[in-house]
């Protein structure tokens, strides 16, 4: 028999089947399920994600729950619940850098939350009971039940208990990721091209000729970054290096040096000394030097 594990969202049956449970099993329930039982807000926590309440970081909620998303080939994800946090934009590219290189998570949601005024009908960030601006009661949430963003008066009584439970977090509160310690080579050789691909079924013919001078003719370990793929970009741009990459590949950059023609960097490296081992990083490698 062959399946494919999805990470079901389970909008539904995580409020369903609690409350069977606690209806048929009531003492063997208690202990596990969540909520307010007095108030029948009661819900499971489903899938591979841990409890919403659970006194975690977000970076290592995403990377607990990340060491489970590689067995689920549908899709998986986490979300990083902000409430009415508004992190800076820098604070959310160095987020997602360190779930990307730290991690083996596959997919964040980062989730706001909204207050919408059906009487002077302007939204203001976080929920409340109130309209921040002409102060009318007639409001409602909306928030992400699971997926997509919804209206919270729209929920059943386990998505509202989950709600509650839901414990946002400070994005920019975590510490940046240093390149450096993120790259597999920091301060070798890096090369900067284009892998072969669909687009190029023959690759790059100077990127290969670099490649081959570099690693076999020079026996110098370099780093191939691959600049079609998100983390060749995220590398070319740490180094300011787009402008050029549109004009020319491949980009050889050693040390703190820039070459873009192959023969400079040559003679360049026949004066310095570096490793000797070949390699290409993998994204697991990648993101296991990133520790
Ligand atoms: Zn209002």
């Amino acid at each position: 028999m062959r399946f494919v594990l999805e990470q079901t969202p389970a909008e539904s049956a995580a409020y369903r089947l609690a409350k069977l449970d606690l209806e048929h099993f009531p003492e063997e329930a208690d202990s596990v399920v969540k909520g307010n039982m007095s108030l029948g807000e009661i819900y499971y926590t489903n899938s591979s994600f841990l409890n919403v309440s659970h006194p975690v970081s977000p970076i290592e909620r995403v990377k607990n729950e990340g060491m489970f998303h590689d067995m689920i080939e549908a899709g998986a994800l986490t979300h990083v619940w902000l409430a009415d946090a508004r992190p800076s934009a820098g604070s959310i590219a160095n987020f997602v850098k360190k779930a990307f290189y730290q991690t083996r998570n596959a997919q964040i949601a980062f989730s706001p939350e909204f207050t919408s005024c059906r009487s002077c009908s302007r939204v203001d960030r976080g929920l409340s009971e109130t309209c921040a601006y002409c102060g009318s009661a007639e409001v409602d949430g909306i928030t992400r039940v699971t997926g997509y963003f919804s209206l919270v008066s729209g929920w059943n009584a386990g998505k509202i208990a989950e709600l509650h439970d839901r414990a946002s977090w400070n994005v920019s509160s975590v510490k940046p990721v240093p390149f450096e310690a993120a790259s597999s080579n920091g301060e070798g050789i890096h090369i900067f091209g284009i892998s072969k691909n669909v687009l190029h079924p023959d690759g790059c013919a100077r990127c290969e000729q670099a490649k081959r001078i570099i690693g076999q003719e020079l026996g110098r370990s370099y780093t191939f970054w691959d600049i079609d793929s998100p983390t060749g970009l995220m590398a070319l741009s740490k180094y300011d290096l787009n402008g050029l990459a549109e004009r020319h590949l491949p980009i050889i950059r050693i040390g703190d040096k820039t070459f873009d023609v192959l023969g400079k960097a040559v003679r360049y490296l026949k004066n310095n000394g570096h490793g000797l081992v070949v390699r290409e990083p993998a994204r697991a490698e990648v993101a296991q030097a990133g520790e």
